[in-house]
């Protein structure tokens, strides 16, 4: 396994074991997209470290088709990985991983 994989797995793991909780609290108030300068310093670094964007350049790969996106709503929803809780449909970040 390559060094960036495994800082990748090991950041994986981290992150979803500390924002669990802020997904249950997204999805306990209903979910809204953020507006990004809300975001709190923490969640700014977090989808800046895994590369965050929105939109993403490719429609197939994006939140809405991600294993951590536990979203319902079309447009937006909580992320399982990044502290910012709710992420829109249509973003994307370096951790993608194809919904099974
Ligand atoms: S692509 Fe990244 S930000 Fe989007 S749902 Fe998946 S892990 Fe979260």
């Amino acid at each position: 396994m390559a060094n960036r994989e495994r800082v990748l797995t090991r950041r994986t793991m981290l992150g979803t074991i500390a924002i669990l909780p802020l997904a249950f609290t997204a999805r306990a108030h209903g979910a809204s997209c953020a507006d990004p300068a809300t975001l709190s310093a923490a969640q700014k670094s977090m989808r800046k470290s895994l590369g965050f964007k929105s939109p993403a350049p490719d429609v197939a790969k994006r939140c809405a088709t991600c294993a951590f996106f536990t979203g319902k709503a079309a447009d937006c929803g909580p992320c399982a990985l990044l502290s910012g809780g709710v992420v829109p449909a249509n973003g994307l970040c370096d951790s993608w991983a194809k919904k099974g």
